[in-house]
């Protein structure tokens, strides 16, 4: 739903003030300060686009190019990035360096491997790859994802009745709300049609061939694959951090299912790693109070949300909030979060 204009208005004053406040040399003032040297932020990232895929979904993928940049403003501000783990204990033991941050990176896309690593090993940076690993043992593109960015490659296109399979009415791709609307009830049709993988892998395939859209070049570039075993194990034999985000990216509330969840994601980065998995982070940002036992019970020493801020001192570990990067963030919002002077300012929004 659009946002009304009193918001967007008061988000431009507000983006206006920080911005003036770094001109002034607030944020520089900020970033030295002892309360900042007593808060870590942890950055959060998804995808790192290898085609197009920033431009279908920015909130989801940032360019290389970004990512560069981003590293260069931590670089050049004097930012030290701490490998997730060793963050978090200085963290509760009051012994951060100044201006520390770490790095997190959501999901586990094979772009991690081919375009997120060889910037971190470029700029010496560590990062925590939270994997999550049904999409990294069964190879093919994610499911929902990939059925919304191929709507999004047909968006030009007006589709008659019946083009897809189970499309009852006349949609227009160039309408978001249709689009979603379709995607959704898609996605539920082929959920409900097809278990088996090999059916909905083919069902994928069907959809881009009726959308005239080049499937076996999507396969292939691999943009909406998870990393395979062999890169998990690759990345972690070159000092990347892999962690746990479910074997299935859920929350389910029951407590022997959300067990296994875990359980069962722990075993397989076990496996390509050879080291224990006890870093969490909730999947689709879903926090319940209700976890929190079960995650202390399964030897998980913290835990990352999506809230928005830094951690402090007397933060509780399972509850991390962390700053999720996109390509909508300014650079002035960006060092604001990085110097802390957005947190200081109470700013929650974009
Ligand atoms: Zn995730």
């Amino acid at each position: 739903m659009d946002e009304g204009v009193p918001k967007k208005a008061a988000r431009r004053i507000r983006h206006a003030l920080l911005a003036s406040f770094r001109a002034s040399g607030g944020f520089r003032l900020v970033a030295a300060s002892p309360w900042r040297h007593r808060h870590l932020l942890i950055l959060c990232y998804h995808g790192v686009s290898l085609r197009d895929e920033h431009e279908w979904d920015p909130m989801l993928f940032v360019t290389p190019a970004f990512l560069r940049r981003r590293f260069e403003i931590l670089r050049d501000n004097g930012y030290v990035v701490l490998p997730l783990a060793e963050a978090v204990c200085r963290l509760v033991d009051g012994k951060l360096p100044h201006r520390s941050v770490a790095l997190t990176f959501d999901d586990g896309f094979h772009n991690f491997f081919s375009a997120a690593m060889p910037l971190l090993e470029e700029f010496g940076y560590p990062a925590t790859v939270y994997l999550s690993s049904y999409y990294c043992l069964h190879q093919r593109p994610i499911l929902g994802i990939t059925l919304r960015y191929l709507l999004w490659l047909a968006r030009s296109q007006a589709l008659p009745a019946g083009t897809l399979p189970a499309q009852s009415e006349p949609v227009d791709l160039g309408d978001v709300r249709q689009r979603d609307r379709l995607a959704a009830r898609l996605l539920v049709d082929v959920r409900l049609l097809a278990q088996d993988r090999e059916a909905q892998l083919a069902w994928l395939a069907l959809v881009a061939d009726r959308l005239g859209i080049d499937w076996e070049d999507i396969v292939r570039s691999r943009r909406l694959h998870l990393m395979t075993g062999e890169e998990v194990a690759a990345i972690a034999q070159r000092g990347f951090d892999v962690q746990l985000h479910t074997h299935r990216h859920r929350t389910p509330r029951e407590e022997s299912t959300f067990r296994s969840e875990v359980l069962e994601n722990r075993l397989i980065i076990k496996e390509l790693t050879g080291r224990p998995a006890t870093h969490f982070c909730y999947p689709s940002g879903d926090v319940d109070p209700v976890f929190l036992p079960w995650l202390r019970d399964l030897g998980v020493e913290t835990a990352t949300t999506c809230a928005v801020g830094l951690a402090n001192v007397g933060q509780n570990t399972l509850l991390l909030p962390r700053y999720i990067d996109t390509m909508a963030q300014t650079e002035v919002l960006f060092e604001g979060w990085l110097s802390g002077a957005a947190e200081m300012l109470k700013w929650r929004g974009k």
